[in-house]
């Protein structure tokens, strides 16, 4: 061997590596996402509620705080771990996934990048041991075109009074925290948008209608209203005026959080499909012994292995520190169309059954949809995409 050779740079690790600490998180999740999420999924989502007491066994696990360093009483793990817990926890119940999801990926990264020293130490302990954070971007007439908010902040003395509405805050009806976007200047466009850490106990405050969905029945997507709420000026969240920059970089990281969310469930519907198969019997032989059914398992393995190679890669970009704007939004939008795809096939391996509420997949089915909806649209992801692919 070459002298060269013997002191190259070590080869990357393949994609699918982890660490041994990582190995033993996604384990931990994984066992108790079996043990004690399976057994309540279903009723959460016929009853349309989460389970409370599942929230405090995310606090306890310390899911509510993974990258909040020690000495706020987070895990002071990575984002790449965030990233396990989602996809562990949505294999078996996406609103689970989406509960810890927004949490980490967006509240908890928001406060981290963007508070001061006294927000930090008034916050993120809470954030780790018992407050559940919410993420108020969208109103009715702003979805898309998120930075049209309406929401209004005006500086009265020492607080802001905000005025307007909000829909469909994910963890809406548990969240103690919201951070929420609001204009102080409408005529300043996307210049005047700011970012507010609103308490859910701020006078003026309250939580509105819970929608009724299709899908991720159990997690709660609220209004909120806004009527003179008063919101002390120690509560902007980084600079006034600066919320377009923090909507836009915190919802990079979450995009990376919703492409977890639909591998796990990719994964989970596939793991029911593949054991239906092996037990279904039709024409004298389980329905898995037809080339059939063989190659679709197959196709559906395939994909959801490309999806997971996009998802693992932009996570470690982003605690590596590159740029992964064009890759967050790759991962969502290809892995939410995988999930769909997948969804909707191992409802037809089930044939007649998996179109029934008794089986598993017809609820994994209807969850899978949210995925091209939220955080961006896939038509937003593809013109992010465009964009910096035709430079
Ligand atoms: C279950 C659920 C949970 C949610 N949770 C949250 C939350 O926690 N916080 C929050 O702030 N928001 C949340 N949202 C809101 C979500 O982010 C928006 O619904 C989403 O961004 C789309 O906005 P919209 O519904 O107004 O659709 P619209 O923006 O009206 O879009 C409608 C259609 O037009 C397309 N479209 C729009 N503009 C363009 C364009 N320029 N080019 C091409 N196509 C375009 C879209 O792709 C879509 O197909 C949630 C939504 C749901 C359903």
């Amino acid at each position: 061997m070459s002298q060269a050779t013997a002191t190259a740079p070590s080869t990357p690790a393949p994609l699918v590596a982890l660490t041994e600490d990582e190995v033993l998180f996604r384990d931990t999740v994984r066992q108790f996402a079996n043990d004690s999420v399976r057994p309540l999924s279903k009723k959460m989502d016929e009853e349309g509620v989460f389970e409370h007491s599942l929230i405090d066994q995310f606090f306890q696990l310390g899911l509510m705080g993974i990258e909040v360093p020690e000495q706020y009483g987070g895990g002071a793990g990575t984002f790449f771990e965030a990233i396990l817990a989602v996809e562990e926890l949505s294999a078996v119940d996406a609103s689970a996934g989406v509960v810890v999801d927004v949490q980490n990926t967006l509240v908890n990264n928001a406060l981290l990048h963007w508070t001061t020293e006294e927000q930090k130490k008034r916050y993120l302990p809470r954030m780790c041991s018992d407050l559940v954070g919410a993420y108020a971007l969208s109103e009715a007439g702003s979805g898309s075109d998120a930075f049209a908010l309406q929401t209004k902040a005006e500086l009265k003395g020492s607080e802001y009074v905000l005025n307007g509405q909000k829909m469909w805050i994910t963890n809406g009806k548990e969240a103690g925290l919201f951070i929420l976007l609001a204009t102080v200047d409408p005529s300043a466009g996307y210049k005047g948008i700011t970012a507010f850490i609103v308490e859910k106990d701020f006078p003026g405050f309250t939580v509105g209608k819970k929608e009724d969905k299709l899908g991720i029945r159990a997690s709660s997507t609220c209004e909120l209203i806004l009527d003179n709420c008063r919101v002390p000026k120690d509560n902007v969240l980084g600079q006034v005026g600066k919320g377009y920059k923090i909507a836009i970089e915190t919802l990079n990281e979450g995009r990376i959080g919703i492409g977890a969310q639909m591998i796990g469930l990719a994964r989970g519907a596939v793991q029911h499909a593949v054991k239906y198969a092996q037990e279904r019997k039709q024409f004298g032989k389980a329905i898995a012994e037809f080339q059939a059914i063989q190659f679709q398992i197959a196709q559906m393995a395939t994909e959801i292995e490309a999806a997971r190679m996009l998802l693992y890669n932009a996570a470690r970009m982003k605690d590596a520190g590159m740029s992964f704007v064009k890759e967050a939004a790759m991962t969502k939008l290809y892995c939410s169309q995988v999930a769909e795809r997948v969804a909707s096939l191992c409802v037809e391996i089930y044939g007649g059954y998996g179109f029934t509420k008794d089986y598993p997949v017809e609820k994994l089915f209807r969850d899978s949809k949210i995925g091209s909806i939220y955080e961006g649209t896939s038509n937003m992801q593809l013109q992010t995409i465009a964009k910096l692919v035709i430079k």
